[in-house]
């Protein structure tokens, strides 16, 4: 069994959760625990008393503990990928490559720890000048999603302690596995007791704890909409409002111009729209082609989905992994139903697939003849599941391409500066890319995106900072 981390000590649980390997439902990747309220209010006293002597540890020490966890992670990277592959069923190289990313992610937040900022200015006052410094904001409630169960946590945990903060963690139900074997390098890479804490459990309960609880400062979520909303409400209702940075769901659009390189094009699609199971927050899950290059587009992007396996999620010839869970492969069925329902046509997959061993798999499916107001071409699927929609001209992209509620990533496939350059100012969206998939971001740059899919500063690289630390102006007169 693997326990809370509160204070410092492995917790006895009341109660306990399986996770289930979507590659094979009748494996159990392991047994964890399963917190209740009462954990998570002593995960945030604990967090709450540590929080002075943290605060003014010196940032070596901060920087010594997080390169640890870091190479840590790095030289386990193998093991803990197909842990992570194993219950949330990414491919093993997905999985992989996820460690990795958390290991660097934590590697570049150590030597943040090292970056002291701060800056002195003449007051306006004769004899009067200032200081403008940074602090730690306090107590950081870190809520996650089960999409990259080790990557999302360590961009959040990672800058909230360099800076200073104490932490109380709740990993998405459906991922323990990846969160406790994070929680646990960071522990022994040399934390003071109660500076991470860890609940794992339902999200109404343990989530709903750290939004409403006024000795928690600020809310680090990563998640849908709908959660987003309610935690939202949570944090400002209380007797004292929470700083929040809400990072929630996409419908990203991919624009693919007459002028654009098919290979391309056919791969920023592709890969933006299918791997990882199209479950990631910045998959392209709407094409919008242009006529000149649309039925080419479709050819190559059937032939090439021709190719892609789908199957068990660590056997080396599987491109694309199971979906995440049963709910999840409803939900996915239920819209290639709807979109069939709404007059789409289904180009190629959609069919759920029998394997060698019980699990939730998924052909990718995709939709032509979509037209911009079905629900298949607003909604967030989070599967397999795109659509294409086709456009006069660029203008009519760009317009069907911002006509949504959601921005956080949004692409263009085309060899011209001007559209390219265009689209970079005026898609309404966090990230813009040009000739590469929607998905796939490097760590050391400001993630998030714009209208319903964000609220608050950006996360990752050195923008994080804005979001876990308070800025202090100090005058003196002489
Ligand atoms: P979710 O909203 O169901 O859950 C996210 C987390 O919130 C989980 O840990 C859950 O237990 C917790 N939670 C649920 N109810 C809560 C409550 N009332 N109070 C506090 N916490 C609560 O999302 P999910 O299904 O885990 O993840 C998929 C969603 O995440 C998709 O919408 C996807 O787009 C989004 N996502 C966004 C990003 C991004 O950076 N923008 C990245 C990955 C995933």
């Amino acid at each position: 069994m693997h326990r809370n981390l509160i204070g410092g000590e492995w917790c006895e649980p009341a109660d306990a959760i399986r996770n289930i390997n979507p590659s094979d439902t009748r494996e159990t990747v392991g047994l964890y625990a399963r917190g209740d309220a009462a954990d998570a209010q002593r995960a945030v006293e604990a967090a709450r008393a540590a929080f002075p002597a943290w605060a003014d540890s010196s940032p070596q020490l901060r920087h010594d503990i997080l390169a640890r966890a870091a190479q840590e992670l790095l030289a386990r990277k193998e093991e803990l990928g197909r842990l992570l592959s194993s219950e949330e069923g990414k491919t093993l190289p997905e999985g992989i490559g996820e460690v990795a990313r958390a290991a660097n992610v934590l590697a570049f937040m150590a030597g943040e720890a090292l970056r002291i900022r701060g800056d002195r200015l003449p007051g306006l006052q004769p004899g009067s000048d200032a200081e403008v410094t940074r602090e730690p904001l306090g107590v950081v409630g870190v809520i996650a999603p089960w999409n990259f169960p080790i990557a999302i946590p360590a961009w959040k945990i990672a800058p909230a302690l360099a800076y200073g903060n104490t932490v109380v963690f709740k990993p998405a139900e459906l991922v323990p596995a990846s969160a406790w074997a994070l929680v646990d390098i960071l522990h022994r890479a040399g934390l003071p007791d109660g500076v991470l804490n860890l609940v794992m459990g339902s999200g109404s309960q343990i989530g709903g704890v750290l939004c409403s609880h006024p000795q928690v400062d600020a809310i680090s979520f990563t998640g849908s909409v709908p959660t987003g909303r309610r935690i939202a409400a949570d944090c400002v209702g209380g007797p004292r409002m929470k700083r929040m940075q809400l990072e929630m769901g996409g419908k990203n659009p991919l624009i693919v111009l007459d002028d654009a390189d098919l290979d391309v094009a056919v791969e920023c699609a592709v890969q933006g729209a299918f791997f990882s199971t199209g479950q990631r927050c910045t998959a392209s899950s709407r094409f919008i082609v242009t006529d000149g290059i649309h039925d080419r587009f479709v050819r190559a992007v059937v032939q090439r989905l021709e190719a892609v396996s789908v199957g068990h999620a660590l056997r080396a010839d599987t491109h694309i992994g199971p979906v995440v869970d049963r709910k999840q492969l409803d939900t996915d069925l239920s819209y290639i139903d709807i979109g069939k329902q709404e007059g789409a046509r289904l180009a190629w997959g959609g069919e759920v697939l029998e394997r060698d061993t019980p699990g939730f798999y998924l052909q990718p499916a995709l939709f032509v003849d979509v037209g911009p107001s079905m629900r298949i071409a607003r909604e967030e699927i989070f599967g397999p599941v795109a659509s294409v929609t086709r456009a006069r001209d660029f203008d009519e992209a760009l317009h069907i391409a911002n006509d949504t509620e959601f921005g956080l990533a949004a692409g263009i496939c085309t060899t011209s500066l001007r559209h390219a350059s265009r689209f970079k100012r005026q898609a309404q969206a966090g990230i813009v890319k040009v000739n590469q998939a929607t998905s796939g971001l490097d760590y050391h740059l400001p993630f998030g995106g714009s209208k319903a899919s964000s609220y608050g500063p950006r996360e990752q690289g050195q923008y994080a900072v804005d979001f876990y630390t308070v800025v202090k102006t100090a005058y003196t007169s002489a």
